[in-house]
């Protein structure tokens, strides 16, 4: 069943992608020893992508909470506006180590779908992306970003024409063409090797902010807080710092109903399993796959990481829910106190930070993962303020 995080995690999956996940896991693990792959990652995220991204110290949002000292992770300066280039271009060098000239990726709002793009151009790899239909008219900038990147885009007119039977459609090509193509991952999730290989790319994140915060402000911070959708950014934020003192805050998307699910699958599921593994999952009282809701579209998502429900038993991390107007509130502080258009997604986040640092002495030092930028999300925000 591979790979476990206490009970979480596995590879539920058909027998005919057993072998791939085999033969991905190997290539990971071969590739994290291998100096010339390590060497070519780390040059792409310099040169490319635009790291390392800086730890920044938001002065004014500090003095408005009044507390602990907040410091952005800045994500949203990576290329693409968001951290999830990492993943897109570790995932894009392994397919290249494996021999394989193909991407395919699924995407929801569309953030996955250009990272994956960009990669698959700059590796010079054949992409696809599957997109449901509803999804690509809500999402047209970004379906015309991944054209523009080489990518072809494919309209899935199953189901509910949104991410799930993407995911489905993506699964069913991967099975079919598996000994040609990767399947991209685009988040924590899915079955073993991914939500590991996943934590590692994405780690670069959390072994950056251990590196600037000892060298900005002395030590580690005393608390780290990320948003969390499938859980890719709050992992590799976590994940480099789990054998230290510094304590975990995992956001998830409330939604705009009180007592609602929103998309808050470790506040608000249970254990069940979704695409492959083991983990929380927001479900009805009949056990199917919840509806969710969110103003965030890289929040809503039913499913966890693996990691995180472990990280959650056990009490390592914690996690709370935002709801929409308060991470609409916490988008316009940071516009206005710094200058900065975050995106929707780590506005969640943001808003659990200033809460937090309340409550903490002025001593104390939080670090907040700015996931992405905020241009995706101008018409969301006007609209929600009109
Ligand atoms: C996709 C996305 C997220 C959510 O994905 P995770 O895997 O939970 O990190 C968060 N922030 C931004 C900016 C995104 O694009």
């Amino acid at each position: 069943m591979g790979r476990r995080f206490g009970p979480y995690g596995g590879a539920y999956v058909p027998e005919t992608l057993v072998p791939a996940l085999e033969e991905l896991d190997r290539a990971w693990q071969s590739s994290r020893h291998d100096r010339a792959f390590r060497t070519e990652l780390d040059r792409m995220s310099r040169t490319l992508g635009g790291r390392p991204t800086p730890l920044y110290f938001a002065r004014n949002l500090t003095r408005r909470a009044g507390g602990a000292e907040i410091w952005l992770k800045r994500e949203d300066l990576v290329h693409g506006g968001a951290h999830k280039f990492n993943n897109a271009l570790g995932q894009g060098l392994l397919a290249r180590r494996m021999g394989k000239p193909r991407l395919i990726a699924e995407t929801g709002a569309g953030q996955h779908g250009v990272a994956t793009a960009m990669i698959g151009a700059a590796l010079g790899l054949e992409t696809e992306v599957y997109m449901g239909e509803v999804d690509m008219e809500r999402q047209r900038p970004n379906v015309d970003r991944m054209r523009l990147l080489g990518a072809k885009v494919h309209p899935v007119r199953t189901g509910s024409r949104t991410l799930k039977d993407a995911i489905n459609a993506a699964l069913r090509d991967w099975i079919a063409n598996v000994r040609t193509t990767h399947y991209l991952l685009g988040s924590a999730v899915g079955p073993h090797p991914f939500p590991s290989l996943v934590a590692d790319f994405q780690g670069v994140i959390g072994r950056e902010i251990r590196r600037q915060s000892v060298r900005s402000f002395g030590r580690l911070p005393d608390l780290a807080v990320a948003c969390v959708g499938g859980g890719s950014n709050a992992i590799g934020t976590f994940h480099p710092l789990l054998h230290t003192k510094v304590a975990f805050l995992g956001v998830e998307a409330g939604g705009s109903r009180s007592g609602g699910v929103g998309a808050a699958s470790l506040s608000r599921g249970k254990p069940g399993i979704l695409h492959g593994s083991f983990s929380y999952v927001l479900q009805d009282r009949d056990g199917q796959v919840a509806d969710t809701e969110s103003i965030s579209a890289g929040l809503d998502y039913p499913g966890v990481g693996p990691e995180h429900a472990w990280l959650h038993d056990r009490g390592r991390a914690r996690y709370i829910a935002v709801r929409d107007r308060d991470a609409l509130r916490a988008f316009h502080w940071l516009a206005e106190e710094e200058g900065i258009l975050p995106a929707l997604e780590p506005s969640h986040a943001i808003f659990a930070a200033v809460g937090e640092a309340r409550t903490r002495p002025s001593s104390d030092r939080i670090v907040v993962t700015l996931s992405g930028r905020g241009d995706k999300d101008l018409g969301v925000v006007l609209g929600a303020s009109g």
